[in-house]
């Protein structure tokens, strides 16, 4: 019951449940009360009759239950505390430098600034964990960040992170930032699936992320590490990578490399960019032409490999999209197998500026899905 309220785009009667889940109207009516009880649904004012029989009320999601979404890049660290329903309640972003800096002071200023934006929200809520979005190795069976290159982080254990933000080691997930994007895409509310089902994510920081979606659900790989998109090698005489390999995608479409191959400076926006390059800057152009270039060259391998022709850009790669697009889809069409029949698309969602933190905070809040019926039970006292 719970997942068809949520699953529904718009609000959802008893009666809309009970036919959709084909349970009689009384056992659904038992529990809703039950959910809506407990928080994890609301219902809204009656709708007005348009027909026969009594109105429907229309379920939501709750607002009970929220989690803390964290991430932490290169660039900025963003923290968003959002609600079972999917909304952001309160959030703050801050740019900075973090690019070797020193892990435990940067986890100090996150912690700080999560239990700040916590006590902004009201006392009706309960908190059902944190979520912390990387952009490197994690590992999937405990709390251990392995490696961020433009970090300079390496083999640093999360678990007494958890407890400055008030939860449990249990309740902190830490993932790979592009992997939390992309499930914000496939999953952009608790339970309720996206426009988009299968799809390649690229998220454009300093470095690149990626991240690969099938039926709405990531690929992970054995360990969790699939979807290192940006260190497919696009040249192997290319420039050296932060990885120790060379000619990695990154090494062409990063952001920094692509400021820098523009004549801009270190701390230009990806805005700033496109506007030389609208401008007709020599520079600059040749710093997009180069970087839709290697895009396509990587994204074909991996169209090929994975038959998902569906990309998404992210980050500064998806504020440039329309720049790229020519180059990169001519380079794809050219490149994947199956274009004839089937042309890949390049798409970019509509800018969140931190989309590893929301996707976070959903990772966390649909463990409150899954384990439903615990919660009704008062598993969340
Ligand atoms: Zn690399």
């Amino acid at each position: 019951v719970l997942r068809t309220v949520l699953a529904a785009q718009q609000g959802i009667s008893r009666a809309g449940v009970a036919g959709a889940t084909a349970l009689t109207r009384s056992t659904v009516s038992r529990l809703v009360d039950e959910l809506v009880d407990s928080g994890l649904l609301a219902e809204d004012e009656p709708m007005v009759a348009t027909g026969r029989g009594r109105p429907g009320t229309p379920l939501h999601a709750g607002e009970r239950p929220i989690a803390l979404g964290l991430q932490i890049n290169a660039g900025y660290v963003a923290i968003r505390v959002l609600s079972l329903r999917g909304r952001v309640l309160t959030e703050r972003l801050e740019t900075g430098d973090f690019v070797g800096s020193d892990p435990a002071r940067t986890l100090r200023r996150v912690g700080r600034l999560a239990n700040r934006l916590l006590r902004e929200v009201s006392g009706e809520h309960v908190l059902v964990g944190a979520g912390l979005a990387l952009p490197g190795l994690v590992s999937n069976e405990s709390n251990v960040l392995l490696l961020a290159p433009n970090l300079g982080w390496s083999d640093i254990d999360l678990g007494p992170f958890a407890r400055r933000l008030g939860v449990t080691e249990a309740d902190l997930v830490i993932g790979n930032e592009a992997d939390l994007a992309a499930r914000s895409v496939a999953t952009p509310a608790p339970g309720r699936p996206g426009p988009l089902r299968d799809f390649i994510y690229l998220s454009g920081e300093i470095g690149i992320g990626g991240a690969a979606v099938l039926d709405g659900r990531l690929l992970t790989g054995r360990h969790g590490w699939a979807g290192e998109i940006g260190h497919v090698c696009v040249d192997p005489d290319g420039p050296p990578c932060r990885c120790g390999s060379t000619g990695c995608l990154e090494q062409y479409a990063g952001r920094r490399v692509l400021l820098e191959a523009a004549g801009l400076p270190a701390d230009a926006t990806p805005a700033q960019l496109a506007e030389a390059a609208r401008a007709g800057d020599p520079a600059a152009l040749e710093a997009v032409d180069q970087a839709a270039w290697a895009l396509g060259v990587a994204l074909a391998s991996v169209v090929n490999v994975l038959d998902i022709p569906v990309i998404v850009l992210g980050g500064h790669l998806g504020a440039m999209a329309d720049l790229l697009r020519p180059l990169l889809a001519e380079q794809l069409q050219a490149r994947v197998l199956s274009a004839h029949w089937v042309p890949p698309v390049v798409q970019a969602p509509a800018g969140d500026p931190a989309p590893g933190a929301t996707g976070a905070a959903l990772h966390v809040l649909e463990t409150v899905v899954d384990n439903a019926a615990a919660w009704v039970d008062g598993g969340d006292a």
